[in-house]
């Protein structure tokens, strides 16, 4: 393809405007500031820039164009209906420097909004604010943090984090000024409840725990692990990222565990990838609330919502204004549209359609933990050595059949590993398709295993050095 300035036409213009009927004005600009030659601007006609940006956009892997099972990152489909009512007017022209009477259908939303999350937690305070998992993640850390310092507790930090665990989690322990000590998985990939007994001692602040984990695996056994953290006076994280499989069903709060993040741009449904915007709430049990970033939104005796800034110990702020509030109509839309029953169906669908992708693709690839699994299940690549490939000449085939490879090489504890969550909005035969076409690929790998080498053979961009692709970017046009 064509770049946009090879396309351009000196003199061409995308639009057209009536002669000028008064005084053309002058503006005095000051010297120094005028150009001395015209910007280099692509010139095309509009019809032109349209097929440009939408043969572009073509290019790219979407949920709306085919399946999209990145393990880990949700990529359900998103109804459009969260996005039209992200962009009603009342919503969209809000300015956060609005005096709080002329915003009250806002604060409600953003209210209730933290109201449904505590309810679907089990947990008793929420803030909005952070951006992301890992910037819930940072906060909530930092919640700890100033609620040990806060209890003659400061001497306590040590973070115990799963080996399966997402990198984010290790990084913002460390960014909020704890170190890390590593607990081992035992072989059915949950922790090892030993290992942990053994690291947990005085100097234990907390656990940081995703569950399911990111092998698809519920820990059965966290009220065990619950007691223990607890009985040393350190606390509960939950990396609670990927809702999708216990939403309804099974509450952290519940569970014993003190401080939540939530992604709403993976469970709740905002579209999401290539950095555009997210929102990853915290809710904390309640001896925790005076810490939380302010403001949070309250509701007075009246009726009348408003921030509450009240919150002396709070760690401060986390992000300009309020968080993403898009973000979080979104959330809120599709959280009031499914309803209670309708999210508990899609966790049970998303796990359905887990367990039944495993089966059909542990009749030809191993699957690392055969047990039942949750929201997303792991493949150990190992064999395709066999054939001279790898998982990430697997990955690259699937790309010239129209859909996207699972997320590869991670979690790190697994050799060659293709994490595949196929989320709920699937249909069965689309998951058919894909157990086919995965034992296509094999077959290939098989018989041709050049084919997978080489892959992908029909996009336009073919293999890429992908460390210099990361590390040496250059994305200027000379
Ligand atoms: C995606 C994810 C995160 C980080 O969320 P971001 O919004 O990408 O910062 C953290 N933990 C788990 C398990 C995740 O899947």
């Amino acid at each position: 393809m064509k770049l946009i300035f090879e396309k351009s036409v000196s003199g061409r213009k995308s639009f057209s405007l009536p002669k000028l009927d008064v005084k053309e004005s002058q503006i005095d600009i000051p010297e120094h500031l005028v150009r001395n030659e015209a910007p280099n601007l692509p010139e095309l006609y509009e019809v032109d820039i349209v097929r440009h940006y939408n043969q572009l956009a073509s290019l790219n892997h979407s949920v709306d164009r085919g399946f999209y099972p990145l393990g880990s990152c949700t990529m359900k489909y998103n109804p459009f209906l969260n996005e039209e009512v992200a962009a009603l007017n009342g919503f969209k022209y809000l300015h956060p420097y609005q005096e709080e009477r002329t915003v009250q259908g806002a604060l409600e939303l953003m209210y209730e909004l933290q109201e449904f999350l505590k309810e679907i937690t089990g947990m008793d305070h929420v803030t909005l604010q952070p951006a992301a998992g890992a910037h819930g993640e940072l906060t909530g850390m930092l919640v700890i943090k100033k609620y040990l310092q806060e209890n003659n507790l400061g001497h306590k930090n040590e973070v115990i984090i799963p080996d399966s665990a997402h990198g984010t989690n290790p990084a913002s322990a460390v960014m909020a000024g704890f170190e890390v000590i590593k607990v081992n998985s035992n072989n059915e990939g949950r922790v090892d409840l030993d290992h942990l007994k053994s690291l947990v001692n005085e100097n234990t602040a907390a656990i940081m725990l995703t569950n399911p984990n990111t092998l698809g695996l519920f820990e059965k056994d966290i009220l065990k692990i619950s007691d223990l953290m607890h009985k040393n006076n350190a606390l509960l994280y939950y990396d609670g990222a990927n809702l999708n499989a216990i939403m309804g069903k099974v509450r952290p709060g519940d569970n014993g565990f003190d401080v939540v993040h939530l992604n709403l741009h993976k469970t709740f449904s905002t579209p999401h990838g290539m950095g555009g915007p997210g929102s990853g709430p915290i809710a904390v049990k309640s001896f925790l609330k005076e810490y939380l970033p302010k403001p949070v939104v309250g509701m007075k005796e009246s009726g009348e919502y408003y921030f509450d800034y009240d919150i002396p110990k709070s760690i401060g702020k986390v992000r300009s204004f309020y968080g993403n509030f898009s973000v979080l109509v979104k959330a809120y839309t599709y959280i009031l549209s499914m309803g209670k029953e309708g999210l508990k169906k899609a966790s049970e669908l998303a796990t359905l359609n887990a367990n039944y992708l495993k089966e059909k693709l542990s009749k030809f690839l191993d699957v690392a933990y055969p047990d039942v699994c949750k929201h997303e299940f792991v493949i150990k690549g190992t064999s395709l050595k066999d054939y001279g490939v790898s998982t990430l000449d697997f990955a690259k085939r699937l790309l010239d059949y129209g859909m996207h490879p699972p997320t590869v090489y991670f979690p790190l504890i697994v050799d060659e590993a293709m994490m595949i969550e196929p989320t709920e909005t699937e249909s069965k035969e689309t998951l058919d398709e894909v157990a086919a076409i995965y034992e296509k690929i094999l077959e290939e790998a098989r018989k041709d295993s050049d084919k997978l080498k080489k892959a992908p053979l029909t996009l336009p961009i073919k293999r890429l050095d992908e460390v210099k692709a990361n590390k040496e970017l250059n994305v200027k046009f000379d």
